[in-house]
C-alpha cells in the first residue's frame, strides 16, 4: 500500500514547521547528512542500536546528533511512529535503513521520509530496474539467460545479495558450475571491461532554472525539474581491486582464490569532461522514465546514483541504479568539483536538508516528501 499523498499532508499539517528534526539511521552516509542537516540550521536525531554504535558519534560532533533514539531493534522504529511524527521528524533514508527495516516495512514506516519511496519498487528488483533503465535511454551490460551460452566472461550476481558480496567472475560454463549456489537466484551478466564511475546526480522537481529535465510520453514537452551532478566516486572492492598483485587469474585459481567484490570504502573521481554530455542524458532519460513507469508516478526525487563502466571505445554501461543518497557520496563532505563550481561545501546530505529548507520556506513540503 504504502503512504499516500493525502496521508502525508494529514501527518504535515500538525508539524510544527519552526521545528523539524532530520531523523538518519546511524550508518551508511549518516555522518554526512547530520552534518549537511546542521548546516541548514535543522535539528537532528539519530536512531541506533547498541551503545557502541552512538558512542562514535562522539568523535564528530559537527554532527553529533542534537538527540537519540535507541532501540533493541531497527524494526522498532515502526512502532516508534507517532512519537516521531510528534517530534517532527522527517527521516531521511538510505541504504542501511532499507536494509535494517527491510524494503517492504520501509515502505509503510508511517513517518514523513525525504524522496519517493514508491520508487524503491522499481529499485528493487533486478529486472524492474533493467526495464526502467534501458527504456531511459541506458546502455546495460548483456544478460545471459542460459549458462551454456557463457562464451565469454560474465559475472554472476545473487538475488538480495549486498555490495557485491557472493559475486562471481566465470569465463566459461564449466567456471560456472564450478562456483554457482544453484539454490540461490541469480543473474549472469557480461562482465564489461573498463572503469567503474558512480555518478550522483539530484533531482530537485521543485526548481525551474538550470539543466530542466524534458519531460517523454505522458509529460512530453513539459520540464520536470533541475538535474544536478554533485559527485562521482569509485569504490574499493575487496579483494579483487588488489587482485593482480599476486599473479594471474591463473594463478589464482592453483591457490584456490576467486576475486570477490566486497566493498570497503570509496574514494573520489571525475570524469574526462567529453563524457559529461552522455553522462546527463542517460540521468536525463532516466528521470524522465521514472514518471513513466507506471500511472501517477511522482518520478524521482532527491539523489539517485548511476552505478556506471566506461569502456576503452568510451562507452558508457550502466549495471545499476539507486534511487536514494550513496554512501559513495562519503568523500564530499566538504564538496566536490562538481558541486564545488555552484556552490563551496554542498555534499548530498546538506543537498538534502537545503531542498527540505527550501520546501518549508515554500510551504511545499509534501512535494518532496512520501
Ligand atoms: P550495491 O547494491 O551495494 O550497489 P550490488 O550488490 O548490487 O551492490 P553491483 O553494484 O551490481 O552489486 O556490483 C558489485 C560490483 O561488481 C561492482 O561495483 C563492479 O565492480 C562489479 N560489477 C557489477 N556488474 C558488473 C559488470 N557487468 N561487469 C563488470 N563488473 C561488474
Amino acid at each position: 500500500m504504502g503512504v499516500g499523498v493525502s496521508e502525508l499532508r494529514n501527518w504535515l499539517s500538525a508539524y510544527d514547521k519552526t521545528q523539524i528534526t532530520i531523523g538518519v539511521v546511524a550508518s551508511h552516509s549518516s555522518l554526512q547528512i547530520l552534518h549537511g542537516a546542521r548546516l541548514e540550521g535543522f535539528r537532528t536525531l539519530g536512531i541506533a542500536v547498541g551503545e557502541n554504535r552512538r558512542r562514535y558519534y562522539s568523535a564528530f560532533p559537527g554532527a553529533d546528533p542534537d538527540e537519540w533514539l535507541m532501540l533493541d531493534d531497527y524494526k522498532q522504529m515502526l512502532d516508534y511512529a507517532e512519537w516521531f511524527r510528534e517530534q517532527n521528524v522527517i527521516i531521511i533514508p538510505h541504504g542501511s535503513l532499507v536494509e535494517y527495516l527491510g524494503s517492504d516495512n520501509f515502505k509503510e514506516l508511517q513517518v514523513p521520509t525525504f524522496g519517493n519511496r514508491g520508487i524503491l519498487h522499481w529499485e528493487s528488483s533486478r529486472e524492474r530496474q533493467r526495464q526502467w533503465l534501458l527504456e531511459g535511454g541506458c546502455m546495460m551490460p548483456k544478460v545471459i539467460d542460459d549458462p551454456h551460452d557463457i562464451d565469454g566472461p560474465v559475472i554472476v550476481k545473487y538475488a538480495g545479495a549486498k555490495g557485491g558480496e557472493g559475486y562471481f567472475i566465470a569465463r566459461d560454463y564449466r567456471d560456472f558450475k564450478r562456483n554457482v549456489k544453484l539454490e540461490e537466484e541469480f543473474t549472469i551478466q557480461e562482465y564489461v571491461l573498463g572503469c567503474r564511475y558512480y555518478l550522483h546526480f539530484f533531482f530537485d522537481p521543485t526548481a525551474s532554472d538550470g539543466f530542466q529535465v524534458r519531460g517523454k510520453k505522458s509529460k512530453e514537452g513539459q520540464n520536470l525539474g533541475r538535474l544536478e551532478l554533485l559527485s562521482m566516486d569509485r569504490r574499493d572492492e575487496s579483494n579483487v581491486d588488489e587482485f593482480y598483485k599476486l599473479g594471474s587469474l591463473r594463478d589464482l585459481r592453483e591457490m584456490s582464490l576467486e576475486p570477490s567484490f566486497v566493498v570497503t570504502g570509496n574514494q573520489s573521481v571525475v570524469i574526462r569532461e567529453s563524457l559529461l554530455p552522455k553522462a546527463f542524458e542517460m540521468a536525463e532519460g532516466t528521470v524522465a522514465e521514472s514518471f513513466e513507469l507506471e500511472e501517477g508516478s511522482r518520478g524521482m526525487i532527491g539523489p539517485f546514483c548511476l552505478e556506471t563502466i566506461v569502456t576503452d571505445k568510451l562507452e558508457f554501461r550502466v549495471f545499476e541504479i539507486s534511487a536514494r543518497i550513496v554512501a559513495g557520496s562519503n568523500p564530499f563532505v566538504g564538496g566536490s568539483p562538481y558541486s564545488d563550481i555552484n556552490e563551496p561545501f554542498m555534499s548530498t546530505g546538506r543537498r538534502i536538508a537545503r531542498s527540505i529548507r527550501k520546501a518549508i520556506d515554500n510551504d511545499d513540503l509534501d512535494s518532496i516528501l512520501s
